[in-house]
């Protein structure tokens, strides 16, 4: 059985995995907010646990692991967008999970077994409130519930921040019904007219932390094996999670392993965000001609933990390397199927070892190469490792389309794929790279013409 190890953001280093219970394998990752479009940055940890999920199924089976990643669809950017449109926040986030699905399922993610909905869990939340408050770790005050942070002496151990840093990292609200300016939201009052529930603190709404901790205890238990996110979510997002679940479970830890993906950047900037304005959505990815496939390629290109620098020509080189696996794969085609079990442990053990992404992909590229050496059909031990390669890409949600369907009517959007990535070259004075791209256009008989008005294409 290939072993797992993963880097837990609580040990800071890797440890080998072994769940709870390997029959019931238990991942939670805390899923969007539903009021706008995903961005690529978005994404990314959609991908990523994709691709943890599928590796967990390989070893411990595919009915033994239990993946959740929730929507959260009460919140006050939910309010607000409804409130601009003039419709209900129902309406709002129908919408914004729709394209989400949409979205995710172009770029290869499976749906987890459950994805619990925020507003569907409202009596859970005010229930572990209620035992908050019982326990003393919160209490009532101006219509609002506060989880008390002084009163959890292991607040703020995934992070190890110190408290003034948390403090001014959170950008709490300071408020004089606060007994403590680290005090955070369990439960709001919601003014009429506006989403809210009945509760023993009047009519109101969760705050956003509580709904991970009540989702989890209901759908996965007290204490799950993985919990994954970005890591911008380990504070304030992680740490009030673990801090509720933990007082009302009575000291039990909320994850065995946590688990917590890099930032993507564009083009050398800042974190890509909503609020910094520099995103790029799949939505307009897709519609400019690039495929799904190459798009959670380009995602998967650096490790996990490490920080992704998106640009056309990291798209350009994915779609190049999905090329010659398609290529391969057709070459193939007649080949008897097959593949050595051996050969999938091999090939997979890059990723058991905290999802190495960028040495497995090598490896698969490496393997699936061989099948253009003239021996490879006549070659046992090529032909082994070329239809292993072929079969793990496909697991890991690559190699979808039939190699013809991927070739066809595929002329223009890559052309002009390429030829932005020649001048976002340029721009960067990378003039070896624009001038391996018009050269490549060259060999298929696409000429450029560089103009004032930018550069044109056409056939010779
Ligand atoms: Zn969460």
């Amino acid at each position: 059985m290939t072993r797992i190890r993963l880097h837990d953001t609580m040990a800071r280093e890797k440890r080998d995995f072994a769940p709870a219970d390997p029959a019931r394998v238990t991942m939670y990752v805390c899923g969007p907010t539903v009021y706008g479009r995903a961005h690529i940055g978005n994404a990314r940890p959609a991908v990523v646990f994709d691709v943890l999920a599928r590796l967990l199924r390989h070893v411990y089976g595919e009915k033994a692991v239990v993946y959740a990643r929730n929507v959260t669809d009460v919140d006050d950017k939910i309010i607000d967008a409804a409130r601009g449109e003039g419709v209900e926040p129902a309406e709002i986030t129908a919408r914004y999970e729709r394209h989400y699905l949409e979205d995710m399922g172009a770029l290869g993610v499976q749906p987890p077994d459950i994805a619990p909905h925020a507003t569907e869990h409202v009596s859970e939340m005010i229930a572990m409130i209620a035992r908050l408050i019982g326990t003393g770790n919160a209490y009532e005050a101006d219509g609002h519930v506060l989880f008390n942070v002084p009163s959890d002496p292991d607040y703020g151990a995934l992070g190890r921040r110190d408290r003034d840093a948390m403090i001014a990292g959170a950008r709490v609200e300071v408020a004089s019904y606060k007994k403590d300016p680290a005090d955070f939201v369990l439960w709001k009052p919601s003014p009429e007219g506006m989403i809210g529930w009945d509760s023993p603190w009047g009519r109101g709404r969760p705050g956003w932390h509580i709904e991970c901790s009540a989702m989890i205890e209901k759908h996965l238990g007290e204490t799950i094996d993985i919990h994954g996110g970005g890591l911008d979510l380990i504070f304030p997002h992680h740490e009030n999670e673990i801090a509720q679940s933990r007082c009302a479970h009575g000291g039990k830890p909320l994850a065995r392993y946590w688990v917590h993906n890099g930032f993507l950047s564009m083009a050398g900037t800042e974190k890509m965000s909503k609020s910094l304005g520099n995103v790029v959505t799949p939505a307009e990815l897709l519609a400019a001609g690039h495929k799904g496939e190459v798009l959670r390629l380009a995602l998967l290109s650096a490790h996990y933990r490490q920080p992704l620098d998106w640009s056309e020509s990291l798209i350009e080189q994915s779609r190049a390397r999905l090329d010659r696996w398609y290529r391969a794969a057709g070459q193939v085609r007649a080949w008897t199927p097959g593949h050595d079990s051996t050969a999938v442990d091999e090939l997979l053990s890059p990723l058991a070892n905290d999802l190495d992404t960028p040495a497995f992909l090598a490896a698969l590229s490496t393997w699936i190469n061989a099948a253009f050496q003239d021996d490879a059909e006549t070659n046992a031990e090529i032909r082994r490792n070329v239809l292993a390669a072929l079969h793990v890409a496909r697991f890991m949600g690559f190699l979808t389309e039939d190699s013809d369907q991927w070739f066809q009517g595929d002329g223009d959007a890559r052309i002009d794929g390429l030829v932005a990535a020649r001048t976002e070259a340029k721009a960067r004075r990378d003039f070896a790279e624009a001038d391996r791209i018009r050269s490549e256009l060259a060999k298929e008989g696409v000429l450029l013409e560089d103009g004032p008005e930018g550069t044109t294409w056409r056939r010779a």
